[in-house]
């Protein structure tokens, strides 16, 4: 009995017991960035549910913005609004070490990856606390925002639905500067294929199709991507530029942006928290 395998699933059971005990007010802070930053969520303390996921890259300040003001008290729903605080300090999408914490996960990494992936998987201490924090909470839905392809983007036959849910919320004017992208019938190979090309190592592939929650379930993930403009239709090309475009109007007048773009996101967001899966 001294030498049972509790230890191996130590993170787990420890961060279990932080949530059973955690005040409903208080962020819960679920590890440290590389330069000791905490990593906070803000949740109930029961499973399941949604995972909003802001400031996975530390220049995309409109997706910690709209995470930090969402209401905390949608059921089932933990917000952590910053996952790469160190990156937001800076201003850069990298983390302290210089990696990009979306290329570091596990399933898919690859070491030529554009984006620098560390020197292996889960080398940085900000993607081991989501995921950490994940095995342990096991939402049964994971949004994650990003700047600024304009797409809804569900990773795994699972997420199709939650996709179109979210899609399916918005008014016919607020759908126009995103594209919705899922796992077609039949093309999923494909679908796979692609991913892997365009983004390795990074949290929705690992989320959405290697993950397997005790119960044999697997959360649905989207990958939400906010638009370079909120006025203007996606094209299936984006502008070449279409980051220094989101980055001028976000310094010209981000309240302006915002308000652009908060309220189709809102609705998306209490439609993915509605969502059965
Ligand atoms: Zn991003």
């Amino acid at each position: 009995m001294e030498f049972d395998d509790a230890s191996l699933d130590f993170h787990t059971r420890d961060l279990s017991e932080k949530l059973r005990g955690v005040k409903h007010t208080k962020p819960l802070v679920i590890g440290r960035s590389v330069e000791g930053r905490p990593i906070e969520v803000r949740a109930k303390r029961e499973r399941g549910g949604t995972l909003i996921i802001g400031g996975f890259h530390g220049d995309e300040p409109a997706t910690i913005e709209i995470v930090r003001r969402f209401p905390p008290d949608v059921p089932g729903v933990a917000l952590l609004p910053l996952l790469n605080p160190d990156g937001a300090r800076r201003g850069t999408r990298y983390n302290a070490h210089g990696v990009d914490l979306n290329r570091n996960f596990e399933f898919n990494w690859h070491e030529e990856s554009v984006e620098p992936p560390g020197p292996h998987p889960w080398s940085e201490p900000e993607s081991r606390a989501l995921a950490e924090f994940i095995l342990a909470r096991r939402p049964a839905k994971i949004v994650a925002l990003h700047w600024a392809l304009g797409e809804i983007d569900a990773d795994g036959a699972q997420s199709t639905a939650l996709a179109e849910a979210m899609w399916a919320a918005l008014s016919e004017s607020q759908r126009v500067p995103y594209r919705l992208r899922v796992t077609e019938p039949g093309r999923g190979q494909r679908r796979l294929e692609q991913t892997y090309v365009e983004c390795p190592g990074s949290m929705g592939q690992w989320a959405g199709y290697a993950i397997k929650y005790p119960d044999g379930t697997q959360p649905a993930i989207i990958t939400l991507e906010l638009p370079y403009d909120p006025a203007m239709p996606r094209p299936d090309e984006l502008p070449a530029d279409h980051w220094q475009i989101v980055q001028r109007r976000w310094r010209e007048d981000s309240a302006g942006y915002l308000a652009g773009v908060r309220p189709g996101v809102e609705k998306m967001l209490h439609a993915a928290c509605r969502h059965e899966h």
